[in-house]
């Protein structure tokens, strides 16, 4: 045992399960179907109700799934290109890869921390066939612009809303807006969590069709419908290889309970943003802005910039934090610095400044829906004294 090991007052995160979501999960084990089943189609049409304007839903294993089977059923493959923020975590751009197209990274706006739609214009070619905006933390991205641009450029849309449950832009809930396909992660640091998981939503029956076919083998129906729908219930046919992305009862048993608190959760997080704003509002720091008129943010992170830009300033600071107990983390770190990305695609640093300017200087506070004010006043106060002390 490591006594010198600081003792953790705050986490960065902590998932809010209850004793709703305990019972629910037992309910399943005990009813014995726990794959694919009625849990999950009940999940599907309650998360549909939630996010309204009468899209179909499709539950998949991950938010990484649902964005690959998206772009599968959008037509996506070899020669193709796909637009996507370099601000992101890496699974938006590695299932571009998986259909052998070629992500393509845009810089972002360095006051949303969105994608730039002007950045997005001028990476657009002949080969380009898709963008895939992320609304990074919670507040939309310039969806406007992107469908404007899109419709000029003959380009699908492709949310990545993994961190964007509930949001809403221009008073419409996101999941419900004009892209061909938009996709949630209930991943377990996400708003809400299924364990893993993540849903498609979308007004395009087939796109919805061909996704529930290749999330399951490219079956042509699934498990449950064979078991209580059809007359031979061992009869199915093959349509295309297909993938094993479906999503469990046992997860989506979860996912019913917590979808019921997405909107208490949603507002316990604006409180807490509330009372960081307070007792930030004289420290040497930029705060995250609320977003415009008709915009809401699920405040899934609170990502507030140092004035100074400087990395190693922001890594001192971070452990500094973490020696006060304080769990900090940064997101992201963006793909063009990744060795990967930066290697076959061949990116340098200067083709992104402001993703460049907004890693060397932000950092992300522990933000979670029952987190105390006494916790959000030691991360206030941890952070203006450490703050204080290395600039001396
Ligand atoms: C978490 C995350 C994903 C991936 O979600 P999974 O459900 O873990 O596959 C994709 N994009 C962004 C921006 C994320 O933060």
């Amino acid at each position: 045992m490591n006594f010198n090991e600081p003792k953790i007052r705050v986490p960065f995160f902590i998932p809010s399960l209850g004793e709703e979501e305990i019972a629910s999960v037992c309910e399943c084990l005990s009813n014995g179907w726990i794959t694919s089943g009625r849990v999950t189609r009940d999940f599907e049409r309650q998360f549909a109700k939630e996010i309204g304007g009468d899209v179909e839903t499709v539950a998949v294993n991950s938010a990484t799934a649902g964005l690959h089977l998206s772009l599968e059923a959008l037509g996506i493959t070899q020669g193709d290109e796909v637009i996507l923020p370099v601000n992101t975590f890496t699974a938006t751009a590695e299932v571009i890869c998986y259909l052998g197209a070629k992500p393509v990274f845009a810089d972002i706006d360095y006051r949303t921390m969105n994608i730039d739609p002007d950045q997005i214009e001028a990476k657009i070619t002949d080969n380009t066939k898709a963008v895939i905006p992320v609304h990074i933390a919670g507040h939309p991205a310039d969806m406007k612009r992107i469908f404007d641009l899109a419709r000029r450029h003959n380009l699908f849309v492709v949310e990545d809303a993994a961190h964007a449950l509930p949001s809403v832009h221009d008073g419409r809930t996101i999941g419900a807006l004009d892209s061909d396909a938009c996709v949630f992660s209930f991943y377990a640091t996400k708003t809400i969590t299924t364990g893993e998981g993540g849903m498609i939503a979308t007004r395009n029956k087939d796109l919805a069709d061909r996704c529930r076919v290749m999330r399951l083998h490219g079956i042509d129906r699934n498990a449950f419908e064979r078991r209580y729908n059809a007359t031979n219930s061992w009869q199915y046919d093959v349509v295309a290889p297909g993938y094993k992305y479906n999503l469990t009862d046992l997860a989506s048993s979860i996912g019913i309970q917590k979808l019921k608190k997405s909107q208490k959760f949603a507002g316990q997080r604006a409180d807490c943003v509330a009372l960081y704003k307070k007792l930030l509002k004289d420290a040497p720091v930029d705060l995250p802005e609320d977003p415009g008129p008709g915009d809401e943010t699920s405040w899934h992170l609170f990502i507030i910039r140092l004035k100074q830009d400087d990395r190693a300033f922001r890594d001192e600071l971070i452990k500094r934090m973490s020696d006060d107990g304080v769990v900090c983390s940064v997101h992201f770190i963006p793909l063009h610095i990744m060795a990967h990305w930066k290697k076959t695609l061949e990116l340098r640093s200067d083709q992104f400044p402001v993703a460049e300017k907004n890693f060397d200087n932000c950092i992300s506070l522990p933000l979670f829906p029952n987190m105390t004010p006494e916790q959000i006043e030691t991360v206030a106060s941890a952070l203006k004294r450490n703050l204080a002390s290395m600039r001396g």
